[in-house]
C-alpha cells in the first residue's frame, strides 16, 4: 500500500497567479517540493460547477482558459498533464450508486492549472477533475468526499481548487491595496477554528451555523464547496495544517488546507 497521502485545498484566487511569482504561489511550488510524488492528482475546482457529478475521461485534457477579459499571455498558458482513465473509473466505482458522468469535453479549468502549474510545473502528473453538482445541497459534497477517502492510500493527491472567502463584488481589481474586510477575516478565522477542532458540522451547515458573515464571505456556493470535498476524506485523528495564508483584495481568501 502507497503511503497515505494527504488531501489539500488551495486558495485560487486571481487567474494571474498563473503567471506571477509570489508569496502564494512560491508557497504552492514549496508544497509540490515537499510532497510524496502522487500517482495522479483528482481535483474538484470551483470552475467546474454545473447540473451533474462528471468526471473527465480524456486521455490529453485541454486546457480551458474559462475567463474573460485578461492578458494574452494568460490565454496562452497551457498545462498538458495526461488524463487518467484508470483514476477516472476507480471514481465511479467508489460514488456508484450516484450516478457520474464520464465527460469527453471539459479539461483542465484555470482552478485546476492556475495552482498546478506551480505545485508540478513539469504537467507530468496525471490530473482527472470531478465536478461540482450544483443541484446538491452541501452535506452532499461533503459526503463524495467521504467516499473519494480511499484514494488517498493509492497515492492519489485529492485537491480541492476554490477560496473560503470569495466576495468578487468586494474585490479590489485595481493596484491600490485593500485592507482585508472584517468580516472576511472573521468567517475565515472561525473556519480555521472549526477545522482544528475537527468540527466538520457547522463547515458544511455554514449557510446556517456559521452567521451573516456567512452570506458576504459565501455568496455563491462555488468557491466553498471544494473545502468540504477535502475535509470530507479526513478521520478523526488527522491533523489541520495552513500551508498558505492571506487575503487577497480585501475579500478572496488564499487560505490552502492541508489534511493530512
Ligand atoms: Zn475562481
Amino acid at each position: 500500500m502507497s503511503q497515505r497521502m494527504p488531501a489539500i485545498f488551495f486558495g485560487h484566487g486571481n487567474p494571474m497567479n498563473a503567471l506571477l511569482q509570489n508569496l502564494y504561489t512560491q508557497r504552492w511550488a514549496a508544497i509540490g517540493a515537499k510532497l510524496t510524488r502522487p500517482k495522479a492528482i483528482l481535483c474538484i475546482s470551483a470552475h467546474w460547477y454545473i447540473e451533474d457529478a462528471a468526471v473527465t475521461v480524456s486521455t490529453a485534457p485541454k486546457t480551458i482558459h474559462d475567463f474573460g477579459g485578461f492578458p494574452r499571455e494568460l490565454y496562452q498558458v497551457q498545462y498538458p498533464a495526461p488524463g487518467d482513465t484508470g483514476l477516472a473509473a476507480r471514481v465511479l466505482k467508489l460514488l456508484a450508486p450516484i450516478p457520474v458522468r464520464s465527460d469527453e469535453r471539459w479539461g483542465l479549468d484555470h482552478g485546476t492549472w492556475s495552482i498546478l502549474c506551480h505545485v508540478y510545473p513539469k504537467a507530468d502528473v496525471p490530473v482527472v477533475q470531478l465536478s461540482i453538482d450544483e443541484t446538491q445541497p452541501p452535506s452532499f459534497h461533503h459526503e463524495i468526499g467521504k467516499r473519494l477517502a480511499p484514494l488517498r492510500d493509492e497515492g492519489v493527491l485529492i485537491v480541492g481548487s476554490g477560496n473560503v472567502v470569495h466576495n468578487l463584488h468586494a474585490y479590489a481589481w485595481g493596484r491600490h491595496a485593500q485592507e482585508p474586510y472584517e468580516w472576511a477575516v472573521s468567517f475565515e478565522q472561525r473556519v480555521r477554528e472549526l477545522l482544528v477542532a475537527n468540527d466538520a458540522k457547522p463547515i458544511v451547515n455554514y449557510e446556517n451555523q456559521l452567521g451573516s458573515e456567512a452570506m458576504l464571505a459565501v455568496p455563491t456556493p462555488d468557491h466553498y464547496l471544494p473545502l468540504l470535498y477535502v475535509i470530507g476524506t479526513r478521520t478523526a485523528s488527522e491533523a489541520v495544517t495552513f500551508p498558505v495564508e492571506g487575503v487577497d483584495g480585501g475579500s478572496i481568501s488564499m487560505l490552502a488546507v492541508q489534511v493530512g
